[in-house]
């Protein structure tokens, strides 16, 4: 059996709502799905309710977007359970620090000869938590560019003139934190840290583990299967559970399916036995 531990739906920027999420994790027969939305649980109470009595394991989560100038680092946090709590009560202010970024890209784009609104960003992405992908889905639609793709590496990226940031939590904050809430924090897909040497991976592992680190992502899509194993032997080296998902976001991350990623994903089931055995405040 497989399981998809990184998914978006539309209480960010997913296109599929939750419970759509969840049919599909049904039909593909997944035994354990991690709904992880950027900086928000809303959509958990839909998806949960969409499981219903089915033989399907949901895991609460969420994604945050880490302080670390070398690249994105994003951290994976599972069995998080709504409600307050340690990280819980940040997710609001990282939620408003979107909102102020997004307008002062409406801005930027708007001076650089692509007019856009706020109003049209709030209303592509709805009530949820707003990001980027809503932003070049704004651009497409006015046809500033033709693919999301192109609108972040023309314009969206870091480094790029419409790139905008917001204020992050530390990589030692957010896993203490995760920690603190019962959660599972998981470094998220290591190639876009951009690192490419082994000492700075080595450096940054042993600068995350004492924070409480437990997983490293390693089945990510898009991934080759010597990338998918040398991700995994490197946790298990440092005592990481290696873990991963399809990174799932419906339109708009076009060619990529639930589970299986671009085709050929496959996430073990046992990994999430290892992985709950760290949940729970310690
Ligand atoms: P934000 O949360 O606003 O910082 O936007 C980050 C999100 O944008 C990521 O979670 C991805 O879903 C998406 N994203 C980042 N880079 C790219 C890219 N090059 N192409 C398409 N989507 C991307
Ligand atoms: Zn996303
Ligand atoms: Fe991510
Ligand atoms: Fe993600």
């Amino acid at each position: 059996m497989a399981v998809d531990l990184h998914s978006h739906s539309t209480a960010s920027d997913g296109s599929e709502k939750p419970a759509a999420l969840v049919e599909q994790a049904l039909e593909v027969g997944l035994k354990a799905l991690a709904l992880t939305d950027h900086d928000t649980q809303d959509g958990i109470f839909d998806a949960r309710a969409a499981v219903g009595g089915a033989d399907l394991e949901l895991i609460p989560g969420t994604e945050l977007s880490l302080e670390y100038d070398e690249g994105g680092m994003h951290l994976v946090v599972l069995w998080l359970e709504p409600g307050p709590g340690p990280l819980q009560d940040r997710l609001e202010e990282l939620r408003h620090g979107r909102e102020q970024r997004n307008e002062l890209m409406a801005q930027r784009l708007t001076e650089l000869g692509m007019p856009v609104t706020a109003d049209e960003i709030l209303l592509e992405g709805g009530p949820g938590s707003i990001g980027r992908p809503h932003i070049a889905a704004v651009m497409m639609r006015k046809g500033y560019v033709e693919t999301i793709e192109e609108a972040f590496e023309l314009w969206l990226t870091s480094g790029r003139p419409a790139y905008i940031g917001r204020p992050r939590l530390t990589p030692e904050d957010a896993i203490q934190l995760a920690r603190r809430s019962g959660g599972v924090p998981i470094l998220a897909h290591p190639h876009t840290l951009g690192i490419n040497r082994a000492d700075e991976m080595t450096d940054l592992l042993t600068r995350l583990i004492p924070a409480g680190l437990v997983g490293l992502e390693a089945f990510c899509a898009g991934y080759r299967r010597h990338e998918r194993e040398g991700y995994a032997d490197l946790a298990r080296r440092f005592g990481l559970v290696p873990a991963g998902g399809s990174d799932f976001h419906g339109a708009y991350k076009p060619g990529l399916s639930l589970g299986t990623g671009y085709g050929d994903l496959v996430v073990p089931d046992a990994l999430v036995d290892e992985l709950r055995t760290h949940a729970g405040v310690t």
